[in-house]
């Protein structure tokens, strides 16, 4: 049994040529070393300082995180590249998955904040869910032991508007969604969705990108690829230990869940209207009992002995997004959050900080998947 705190990671990405065109002001500073991440109040004429010719930072407010990513400027020595992102997060989960540990990373953030950047990437650069499927085969192939043989499955849904989409599944009229079951040994789960064996990571990569295509994207005024919806890729992991003296044989199961939220902006700052509004509202919801659940789990009652009572309290099935995550936010699984953010954004940065700062209380109890099979 290992209890843990949620890891809490924060990366801020380059201006993109719209806010270059503005003459946007970068509001963050990280420094490397503290893991502070600090967001600065904007330029305005109320917080002019005529002394120093610039702004006042009397107001600017500070966080401390697990990492900090500096995605800004690539002249930075400290920038962080997609690699770096891999290397100090997306390896050691995948230890944890060889170890038989359940583990989750989501991205939180606003529409363009590099939430897909961070999670997928592009081909030239590609991200956490690419880095994470090649180096699991690249483990599982330079395996010396003939006593351990692996399976490797996958599985891609959407959460759009309150329903689940498989993404393995191509988009039907009227579209088909799944419904969800809960199991009492294995937590919420979604019915009939399309689980795939895949060989190596061609393979995987190739349904990957089937399910990206298949995601519902729509615009709004704030971003015209954005998407409105909540993605989870996982992937399930079973190593087969064979025992040639005792001739036991034992078996590791680990899930590796890798989320893709949609934006955190509220749906009035796009002005958005008619069926876009709803979404955004729907979206909310999952978006909105998330914060519930992480502020039940944040609580310092909740887990304490006696504590029952909080338990039971923590609105999980009160959004479809956070019924199914269950157990990745505050159950049996190693869990990260990568709060994305972008650089003049002093609104939606705050709300995302103070988001990613309230998640750093969270423990969850993972433990060891393992079972005897005769
Ligand atoms: P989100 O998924 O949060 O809506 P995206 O990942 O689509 O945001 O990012 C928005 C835009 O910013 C995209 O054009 C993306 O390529 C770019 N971007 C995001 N993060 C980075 C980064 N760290 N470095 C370079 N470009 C980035
Ligand atoms: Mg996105």
């Amino acid at each position: 049994n290992s209890g843990g705190n949620v890891r809490v990671v924060v990366r801020v990405r380059a201006f993109l040529p719209r806010e270059i065109n503005k003459g946007a002001q970068c509001l963050i500073d990280m420094d490397p070393v503290t893991n502070v991440t600090k967001l600065l109040v904007p330029e305005s004429a109320e917080n002019f300082d005529p002394r120093t010719k610039g702004r006042k930072v009397v107001e600017e407010k500070s966080f401390t995180f697990d990492n900090s990513f500096w995605s800004h400027d690539e002249a930075d020595e400290h920038y962080a590249h997609q690699e770096d992102v891999y290397n100090c997060l997306g390896e050691e989960f995948l230890d944890h998955n060889f170890e038989g540990y359940h583990t989750c990373i989501f991205a939180y953030g606003q529409t363009g904040s590099g939430k897909s950047y961070t999670m997928m990437g592009t081909p030239e650069r590609p991200g956490l869910i690419p880095r994470t499927c090649e180096d699991l085969f690249q483990r599982i192939e330079s395996n010396p032991s003939p006593n351990i043989s692996y399976s490797v499955r996958v599985s891609y849904f959407e959460v759009y508007n309150e329903h689940v989409r498989d993404l393995f599944v191509p988009r039907r009229d009227p579209p088909n969604y799944l419904k969800i079951r809960e199991s009492p040994t294995e937590g919420p789960y979604v019915k009939d969705l399309t689980e795939v064996p895949v060989k190596g990571y061609i393979d995987l990569m190739r349904y990957m990108r089937m399910g990206d295509l298949n995601r519902t994207t729509a615009s709004t005024k704030m971003n015209d690829t954005s998407s409105r919806s909540h993605a989870v890729f996982t992937i399930m992991l079973k190593q087969i230990h064979h025992d040639m003296e005792t001739d036991e044989t034992t078996e590791r199961l680990a899930r590796i869940r890798l989320v893709d939220l949609a934006g955190s902006e509220r749906a009035k700052s796009t002005e958005a209207t008619g069926q876009r509004l709803r979404e955004g509202s729907n979206i909310n919801k999952s978006l909105t009992t998330l914060g519930r659940v992480i502020a039940a789990l944040a609580d310092p009652r909740h887990g304490r002995s006696g504590g029952k009572k909080h338990k039971e309290i923590v609105p999980y099935r009160d959004s479809i997004l956070t019924w199914l995550l269950k157990d990745s936010l505050g159950g049996n699984s190693k869990t990260a959050m990568i709060a994305c953010i972008a650089p003049s954004d002093y609104d939606e940065t705050l709300s995302t900080l103070r988001y990613a700062d309230q998640a750093k209380r969270i423990r969850t109890r993972a433990i060891v998947n393992q079972d005897s099979v005769s």
